[in-house]
């Protein structure tokens, strides 16, 4: 079997279209252009690409951008005093503070924060909870992504058996609530999960959300199932050149699955389209106006 390789970057460039009319529609209708604000303390070369990336597709998206950088020194007061003002400002409706902080800045605290109306990341309590116990909620983007994914190859996941092998704030738990609310079958696994290679074996869907480099091997994977890959690694091949991939050994991984996301091009271009998703849709909210959606 040649598992079929799900195309992130092809889906990704859909919903940004998808994103951008919504957005081109809210400044039609309602006069309000979605605003992206992101902020960024110190000088991390992956987060500066990452945002100039954000930056870039938000304004291709019909969206107004803006980069906030703060210095590696800055303190905790300094930026919440960025969010508080973030906050008030009517032309922003959605904030991200990329992460990692500086040891000084509690993450916790900048998150909370933010305004939940606001919070494009999905990452502050009030979303979580919202989340969690069902209600409308901003959702944090990979995990979107990740749930868009899987509904290219199983346009239902109702029923299905699905391992999230990962069980981070930002990725593995809020997964898991999402597959819940499309009423899979979930099981989270984790670091002090016992014979993991049995458990990620029982999976219609197994989601790999760890940060280490192919841990998943082609025998963890039940054939036929779909292997979405979150992982991000940098590695360095035997000719001393460095390369990405995930948590999934891909080349084991496409003889045994149904379909399987590469790294890159899998899930990380979709962490991007589902931000540009959620700033419009939290500008229509904030506007009063329909909230556009991709579900
Ligand atoms: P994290 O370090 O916060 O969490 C990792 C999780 O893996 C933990 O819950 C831990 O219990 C589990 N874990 C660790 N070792 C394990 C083991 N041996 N067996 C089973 N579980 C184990 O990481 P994160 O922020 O959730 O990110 C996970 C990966 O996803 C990283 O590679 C990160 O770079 C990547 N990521 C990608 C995107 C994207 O857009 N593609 C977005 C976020 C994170």
């Amino acid at each position: 079997m040649t598992a079929r390789i799900i195309d992130g970057k092809a889906l990704a460039a859909e919903l940004r279209a998808k994103a951008a009319g919504a957005a081109r529609l809210l400044a039609e209708q309602h006069g309000v252009t979605p605003g992206l604000s992101v902020v960024l303390v110190g000088r991390h070369p992956a987060s500066e690409a990452y945002v100039r990336s954000k930056a870039m597709l938000a304004i291709e998206a019909a969206m107004h951008s803006a980069v906030h950088k703060l210095p590696e020194t800055v303190s905790e007061a300094e930026v919440l005093g960025l969010v508080e003002q973030l906050n008030a400002d009517p032309k922003v409706h959605g904030i991200l503070v990329q992460l990692p902080l500086p040891a000084q800045v509690d993450p916790h605290r900048i998150i909370a924060a933010i305004d939940p109306a606001k919070d494009v990341d999905g990452f502050h309590p009030v979303n979580a909870g919202r989340l969690a116990t069902g209600l409308p909620a901003l959702a944090p983007c990979t995990p979107l992504g990740c749930i868009l994914l899987a509904k290219t190859v199983h346009p239902t996941l109702a029923g299905l058996d699905a391992v999230v092998i990962g069980r981070s704030n930002i990725v593995g738990k809020p997964l898991a609530q999402l597959l819940l609310r499309e009423n899979a079958t979930v099981t989270i696994a984790h670091s002090k999960t016992e014979d993991l290679p049995a458990v990620a074996r029982r999976a219609d869907l197994l989601f790999a959300a760890v940060g280490r480099a192919e841990m998943v091997r082609g025998d963890w994977i039940k054939p036929g199932a779909t292997v979405i890959d979150v992982g991000i690694n940098r590695v360095t091949t035997a000719d001393g050149k460095s390369r990405l991939v995930g948590d999934v050994a891909f080349a084991e991984a496409v003889k045994v699955a149904g379909a399987v996301t590469p790294v890159p091009g899998g899930v990380g271009p979709m962490t991007i389209a589902c931000l540009m998703l959620n700033t419009v849709r939290a500008a229509a909210a904030i506007a009063g106006a329909p909230v556009s959606g991709d579900r």
